[in-house]
């Protein structure tokens, strides 16, 4: 049996964050990751939001920014695009990462920090007596350990055992996951400066695909279908994207390096996100955004809340609820926004999105603003406002 303050399950973004800043503040902190490296195999598209990234306190560094952007491309079924400047496209659209050095790198500033490291090792379940957890029994290739400790912080992701083993149910609807398949390519025929993402149903039931450029002519391409959209007759996420990169000719040269498949988060956030002795963030908490399924920055802005919260508690006893709050604070209104908006976007037909591409075509969504998108489809096909009223 060893003892720390902390318990930190996950070296992804969540965790990391969350280590390295109980660590900073003076807690001894362990984190438990199964992999052997952090960050790899990657599972994302690795767009992140400039803004959203100085939020977080980390310093910019060139060793694992792939891409810099200017904006987002939004490509109706229609081909009508729409152009959105990197401050009005949401969390994923600024920098393209790589991921395989951006998450090495803040493991590795949360070891410096003074967090201890235990790679290779997966989290079992907490360790509970009838005063709360006690902290987390954990299997590695020499048997399986208990690790006591004052508070555990489950940064495990989507539908995460340590939660559950806690008794937080975080498992998610069919219809509140994004089914994805992802290539890595080369050659791909792109403009370099925008993401471009292809909304309709004809593409992505409930979804989109997306080109993510990391420069030099390479790109994360990739599809997202919703949960409860897949099937024999929509089509699977794979199959529709080789049907997609087939049918578009910016893939005439493009050849695939890399493969990969996932499961995101489009839902609301967890009811619960604390319980006496643990603290839930990240993907393991449901904090992605659930229209566009980015999750980096949230996970990073809870773990870095969370270890703070844990650290204070560790020294100055107090509550672990205050976790919560301060969340809640930071990305509760947005997240719930999203979700009443995804519930709206993933049944939205062809035939609407093709024509609130054309009311949008001719202006920048930097210029517009929320009222001046309204009047634009207003003036252009005021027949789709019955329709998007609630949505408004
Ligand atoms: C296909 C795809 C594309 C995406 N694209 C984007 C994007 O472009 N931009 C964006 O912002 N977000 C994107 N996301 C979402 C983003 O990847 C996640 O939101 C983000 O990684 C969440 O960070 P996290 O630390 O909460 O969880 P994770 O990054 O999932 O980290 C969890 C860690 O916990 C470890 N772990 C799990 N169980 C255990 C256990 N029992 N014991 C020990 N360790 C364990 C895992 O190995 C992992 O390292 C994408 C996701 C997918 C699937």
């Amino acid at each position: 049996m060893r003892e720390y303050d902390i318990v930190v399950v996950g070296a992804g973004p969540a965790g990391s964050m969350a280590a390295m800043e109980a660590a900073k503040q003076g807690a001894s902190v362990l984190i438990i990751e199964k992999r052997q490296e952090a960050g790899s195999p990657v599972r994302c598209a690795e767009g992140v939001g400039k803004e959203g990234l100085l939020k977080t306190g980390i310093k910019i560094d060139n060793r694992w920014i792939a891409n810099e952007v200017k904006g987002a491309k939004l490509i109706a079924p229609n081909r009508i695009t729409v152009e959105l400047s990197s401050e009005h496209a949401g969390n994923e659209v600024g920098f393209v990462l790589e991921r395989k050095i951006f998450d090495r790198y803040l493991l590795c500033e949360a070891a410096r920090c003074g967090a201890d490291v235990m790679m290779k090792s997966s989290a079992l379940g907490v360790i509970k007596d009838e005063n709360g957890i006690k902290g987390i029994e954990v299997e590695s290739s020499d048997g399986v350990h208990r690790i006591e400790s004052k508070v555990v912080i489950a940064c495990d992701g989507r539908e995460s055992k340590v939660a559950r083993s806690a008794g937080i149910d975080t498992k998610l609807k069919l219809k509140d996951t994004e089914s994805c398949a992802e290539y890595l390519m080369v050659n791909v025929d792109y403009d370099k400066d925008f993401t471009h993402f292809y909304v309709g149903q004809c593409y992505a039931p409930g979804g989109y695909v997306w080109i993510f450029p990391k420069g030099d002519g390479i790109a994360n391409v990739g599809i997202g279908v919703l949960g409860s959209k897949i099937g024999k007759r929509t089509g699977y996420p794979k199959e529709l994207l080789d049907r997609f990169i087939k049918n578009n000719r910016e893939f005439e040269a493009a050849k695939i390096v890399e493969h990969m498949s996932g499961t995101v988060p489009v839902a609301l956030p967890l009811e619960k996100t604390y319980i006496d002795g643990l603290l839930i963030a990240g993907d393991a908490a449901h904090l992605t955004d659930p229209i566009t399924g980015g999750g980096i920055i949230n996970a990073m802005v809870s773990g870095k809340l969370a270890g703070s919260v844990a650290a204070k508690h560790v020294y100055e006893h107090t509550e672990l609820s205050e976790y919560e709050k301060l969340w809640k604070k930071e990305l509760e209104s947005a997240l719930i926004r999203d979700y009443i908006m995804k519930e709206r976007f993933v049944n939205m037909s062809d035939n609407t999105l093709n024509l609130i591409a054309d009311s949008l075509k001719d202006y920048r969504f930097s210029d517009l603003g929320m009222g001046g998108i309204i009047d634009a489809i207003k003036e252009k096909h005021p027949e789709l406002m019955s329709e998007l009223e609630g949505l408004i």
